[in-house]
């Protein structure tokens, strides 16, 4: 206890401190405060002359040992008090973690009206569930939706990529940026043809899972471009159509190097920066795709 405090003791001093639960001991620590013996537990502090005249002063020791009690009855230990906010506190939870929680909230676990969630528990349980897919949780959806999360692909490329935590549970994605899934699925060799609006034309050679939607939603940067689908060459896997189509464009290159269009001409028109040949390579584009095509019907 602080130093006494000498002077009288007021009568209705007396009288508001037997009112709310509380027996004076005497002044201390300066002409504002008084001591406060607890009716309920003995225990002595420190109050302000003003809060006791005009509210109601409370016992620490009663307090801590009410947020004990609610503790005990929601299944956590008290640790103490929070510095930064008089309605919160640190409490032991069942599985060892420290967690700080709102005095309300823990009376209302104790009634049985809310559950526990340990973030610590909690956040270990889905990193090991994205560690067991192969990929690392980074963090919350930057987009913000609540069911989202934010991978890494770290067993694979290291590319991050939103993913639902339902999804991650049950592996029911595939990265879309080394994509297993994609270089296993079924996918297509393809030959274009772009007009320009100068007339000129060109001829594109790539592979795609989806040729029709590379055209409509990908390379194609103007709607009204003329352009069309000349030959789709299904390839067993995404692999395969790789490995297939790279040595044909070192075969075009080499024998037609005067053909390989200049990317500043489609530039803005066509959303690829290589692969494009001019028109007068058609025949030969298509008469390697159907060499392709015959060698894996034969296979
Ligand atoms: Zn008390
Ligand atoms: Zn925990
Ligand atoms: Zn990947």
């Amino acid at each position: 206890m602080p130093l006494p405090y000498p002077g009288p003791i007021a009568p209705q001093w007396q009288a508001a401190a037997a009112a709310k639960g509380f027996a004076i001991i005497g002044r201390i620590r300066d002409r504002y405060h008084l001591a406060l013996s607890c009716d309920a537990c003995g225990h002595v502090h420190a109050s302000r002359i003003y809060t006791l005249m005009s509210a109601q002063p409370h016992c620490p020791a009663c307090m801590i040992a009410r947020l004990n009690q609610d503790a005990a009855a929601a299944g956590l230990a008290h640790l103490r008090l929070d510095a930064n906010s008089r309605h919160y506190s640190h409490y032991r939870a069942p599985c060892g973690h420290s967690l700080r929680r709102q005095h309300e909230i823990v009376r209302r676990m104790a009634a049985g009206n809310t559950g526990l969630r340990c973030e610590t528990c909690h956040a270990a349980t889905e990193a090991s569930e994205a560690d067991a897919k192969g990929w690392k949780l980074l963090g919350p959806d930057l987009q913000g939706n609540p069911n989202y999360r934010l991978y890494a692909h770290a067993d694979g490329c290291g590319a991050t990529q939103r993913i639902a935590r339902a999804n991650m549970q049950t592996g029911r994605f595939e990265c879309s940026s080394c994509g297993e899934g994609w270089a296993a699925a079924l996918s297509f060799l393809y030959a274009m043809r772009f007009t320009l609006p100068s007339g000129q034309e060109l001829v594109k050679l790539g592979y795609s899972r989806d040729p029709d939607s590379r055209l409509a939603h990908q390379l194609r940067i103007g709607r009204d471009m003329p352009c069309e689908i000349l030959r789709r060459v299904p390839m067993r896997t995404g692999h395969d159509a790789i490995c297939a189509e790279k040595p044909l464009h070192a075969k075009l290159r080499d024998r037609h190097p005067q053909a390989v269009v200049d990317p500043r001409v489609y530039r803005g028109k066509i959303r690829v920066c290589s692969e494009i040949y001019d028109t007068s390579l058609t025949q030969d584009v298509l008469a390697l795709l159907d060499g392709i095509a015959r060698r894996a019907l034969d296979s």
